[in-house]
C-alpha cells in the first residue's frame, strides 16, 4: 500500500494498454489510480444511439464512424471525429481514436496479429528503418500472456508468413480460443484465389469463439465498428472492469495536462483538469503514460520545464516523431456471381504473400484484406440517386450487394523523424489545452509497395473474373498509430528503453504502440499489449 504517495502506480489513459497494466498491478495488491479524460459509457446506450441513427454508420457509408459517431464528444475530451486533429503535412493522417473509459478498442476491428521475427530486425536484415532492441523470441512469452488477457481466437497451425508452409511465427502454446470459421463468402473467395497462388491466412481476433470470462460467443452481428452489441468482442473497458474488481480506482473526466519533474529527474507529480477547469495534483511511485500515440506525445511535449527543458522524456528530441500507420490503398470490384459479403466478423480473410523476404530492401511488406461488410446502404443510395424505383430498385440492390467486393491493402511504413505530432501552436480545446497538429508524408519505399500491391489487386480481380469499379490510391489511413515515443537502446535517438521505461525519467513508463520502432504491416494492438504485460511485470519487480 502506498504511504508517501497517493498511489503506487498512476496510469494515464484507460484503454487496452492502461487497462492491462492496471489490472495486473492491482491484482498484486498495489494501489492503482487510472486517470481518464473521457466519461464512462454504457454499451446499451452506444448500441441504441447507433441503432436509432437516421443513417446507419456502416463502414461503406460513413467511413467507420463519420460525423454521427455513437460515442460522446465532449468539450473537455473532444472526439477525433470532427476537426480536432490539425493536418499540417502533404498527406492527411485522418486517424480516429475514442476518448472514453475503455478507449479506442470499443470500436476496433479486433484483428490481433503477432509480428514475425524479421520485423524486429528490419535494419540489420534489409537495411531499412530501425531494429528493435528486443527480438521476437524475447517478446514471445509476453505475446502469449497478452493473448490470454485479451482473449484471442486464432487458427493454430497456419503459416502467417503467407507462404502456405509450416506454422509460423513460432508459438510456445496454441491460441487461447479456436479460430473463427470463414463464412460462405470467404470460402468461395478462397476457392477462386488459392489456385492463383494467394495463400489464405485467417487472422487472429478478439471475438470469442467459446464463452470467455464474461463474454458470449461471437454471433456475427457484423457491427464491430462501431460497437459489439453483445460484448463478444474484447474492448478496453473489460480490462478496466477487471482492474476495478481488484481495487483500482478510475477517475473519469480527468484530463491530464501537466507533469512535474523533480531535481532528481524523476516524475514528482501529475496534474489533471476537471470539466469545470479545476486543477488537481496526484503523486505515485511509478507513472504509466498510456494515452495512445497522439495524446501521449502531445502531453509530454507540452510540459517543458527546468528539469525537462525539451519536454517530458524528450532529451533525444524524438518525442512525437517517427509517426507511422499502415497507409493503404483499396479497390472495389463487381463480380459476375453472388458472394454475399456481410455475414460474420467484419474482417478475417487476408493474404500476406509479401510478408517477408529480400524484397523488403526495395518495397515494404503488405497485407491484403477483403472487407466483409454489407454494401446494401451505399448501393441503395447510389441506385436511388440514379432514379431507380420499385421492383427494379429491389432487384438491383440484391444483385449489386451480393457482388460488390472491397479489397484493401495495408503497407508497412518506415519511421521518419519528419512525420510527427506536436501541440498546435494556437488552437486549443475547451480546457485551454492545445490540440494535436500532425505532419505526415509517404516516401518512395511506400510508393514502390503501392506499385506491387496494385499488381496484386488487379490479379485478384482477374482471378475472380470481376470488373474493377474503382481503385483508390489515395493514402488511406488505417487507424494504426505507431512510433511517436520510439524504443531503442541509445538514449540519444530514442524515448524509451527495451522495458518501455523512459530514458530520462526512471519512474515513468510509456505503454502502447507508440513505442514500436517498426510497424510491420499487421494490426499493432497485440504487440502493444504484449509490451504492456511486460511493463506490469517490470513495475511489480520494483514496488
Ligand atoms: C476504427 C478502428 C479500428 C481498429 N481496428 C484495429 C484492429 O483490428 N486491430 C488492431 O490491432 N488495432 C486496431 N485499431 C487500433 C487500436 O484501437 C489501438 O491500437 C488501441 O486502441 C490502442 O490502445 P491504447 O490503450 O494505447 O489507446 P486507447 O484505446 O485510445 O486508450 C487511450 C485512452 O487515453 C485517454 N486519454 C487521452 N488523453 C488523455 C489525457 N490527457 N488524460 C487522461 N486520459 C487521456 C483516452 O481518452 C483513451 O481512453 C483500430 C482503431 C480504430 C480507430
Amino acid at each position: 500500500m502506498a504511504t508517501d504517495f497517493d498511489a503506487d502506480v498512476i496510469v494515464i489513459g484507460s484503454g487496452v494498454m492502461g487497462g492491462i497494466i492496471a489490472a495486473r498491478v492491482a491484482k498484486a495488491g498495489k494501489k492503482v489510480i487510472i486517470l481518464e479524460s473521457g466519461p464512462r459509457v454504457k454499451r446499451r446506450d452506444i448500441v441504441e444511439t447507433y441503432r436509432n441513427a437516421p443513417v446507419k454508420l456502416s463502414l461503406a457509408n460513413a467511413k467507420l464512424q463519420g460525423v454521427g459517431s455513437p460515442y460522446p464528444s465532449l468539450p473537455h475530451s473532444p472526439s477525433t471525429y470532427g476537426d480536432y486533429l490539425q493536418q499540417m503535412g502533404p498527406v492527411k493522417f485522418n486517424t480516429s481514436y475514442l476518448r472514453v473509459v475503455g478507449g479506442t478498442t470499443w470500436h476496433f476491428g479486433s484483428a490481433l496479429w503477432r509480428m514475425i521475427p524479421n520485423d524486429f530486425a528490419l535494419k540489420s536484415k534489409y537495411g531499412r528503418g530501425r531494429d528493435w532492441p528486443i527480438s521476437y523470441d524475447e517478446l514471445e512469452p509476453w505475446y502469449l500472456q497478452a493473448e490470454m488477457d485479451i482473449g484471442v481466437t486464432g487458427t493454430d497451425g497456419q503459416d502467417e508468413s503467407g507462404k502456405g508452409g509450416a506454422p509460423y511465427p513460432p508459438r510456445s502454446a496454441p491460441y487461447p480460443m479456436p479460430g473463427l470459421k470463414p463464412s460462405h463468402f470467404m470460402k468461395k473467395l478462397m476457392d477462386r484465389l488459392t489456385p492463383g497462388g494467394f495463400n489464405p491466412v485467417l487472422e487472429a481476433s478478439a471475438r470469442a469463439t467459446v464463452p470467455w470470462k464474461k463474454r458470449p460467443i461471437c454471433a456475427g452481428n457484423n457491427a464491430c465498428n462501431p460497437v459489439c452489441p453483445i460484448a463478444a468482442k474484447y474492448d478496453g473497458s473489460m480490462s478496466i472492469d477487471e482492474a476495478e474488481g481488484y481495487g483500482a480506482q478510475v477517475l473519469d473526466n480527468a484530463v491530464v495536462h501537466k507533469i512535474d519533474v523533480g531535481d532528481d529527474r524523476q516524475i514528482s507529480a501529475i496534474w489533471y483538469k476537471r470539466p469545470d477547469g479545476s486543477e488537481h495534483k496526484l503523486t505515485a511511485a511509478r507513472y504509466v503514460m498510456a494515452a495512445y500515440a497522439i495524446e501521449s506525445p502531445k502531453i509530454m511535449l507540452l510540459n517543458k520545464q527546468k528539469n525537462a527543458p525539451n519536454g517530458i522524456a524528450n532529451s533525444s528530441d524524438q518525442v512525437g516523431r517517427n509517426l507511422m500507420d499502415h497507409t493503404g490503398i483499396s479497390m472495389n470490384v463487381m463480380a459476375k456471381e453472388d458472394y454475399w459479403p456481410g455475414q460474420g466478423p467484419t474482417q478475417l480473410l487476408t493474404y500476406v504473400n509479401n510478408r517477408d523476404g529480400d524484397f523488403r530492401r526495395d518495397f515494404p511488406q503488405y497485407k491484403i484484406k477483403v472487407r466483409n461488410t454489407t454494401p446494401v446502404l451505399s448501393t441503395t443510395q447510389k441506385l436511388l440517386a440514379k432514379g431507380l424505383m420499385g421492383s427494379e430498385l429491389d432487384a438491383e440492390i440484391k444483385r449489386q450487394s451480393a457482388r460488390s467486393l472491397n479489397w484493401a491493402i495495408d503497407f508497412e511504413t518506415l519511421p521518419n523523424p519528419n512525420n510527427r505530432v506536436t501541440p498546435h501552436p494556437e488552437k486549443k480545446d475547451a480546457l485551454g489545452i492545445p490540440v494535436p497538429a500532425i505532419w505526415y508524408d509517404v516516401d518512395d519505399y511506400w510508393h514502390a509497395g503501392k506499385e506491387q500491391g496494385l499488381k496484386d489487386l488487379y490479379r485478384i480481380a482477374e482471378l475472380l473474373d470481376a470488373d474493377v469499379v474503382s481503385v483508390d490510391e489515395g493514402f488511406q489511413n488505417r487507424q494504426h498509430i505507431m512510433g511517436t515515443t520510439i524504443m531503442g537502446d541509445d538514449p540519444a535517438d530514442s524515448v524509451v528503453d527495451r522495458d518501455c521505461r523512459t530514458h530520462d525519467h526512471k519512474n515513468m513508463f510509456i505503454a502502447g504502440t507508440s513505442v514500436m520502432p517498426s510497424s510491420s504491416c499487421v494490426n499493432p494492438t497485440l504487440t502493444g499489449a504484449a509490451l504492456s504485460v511486460r511493463i506490469a511485470a517490470e513495475i511489480l519487480k520494483e514496488i
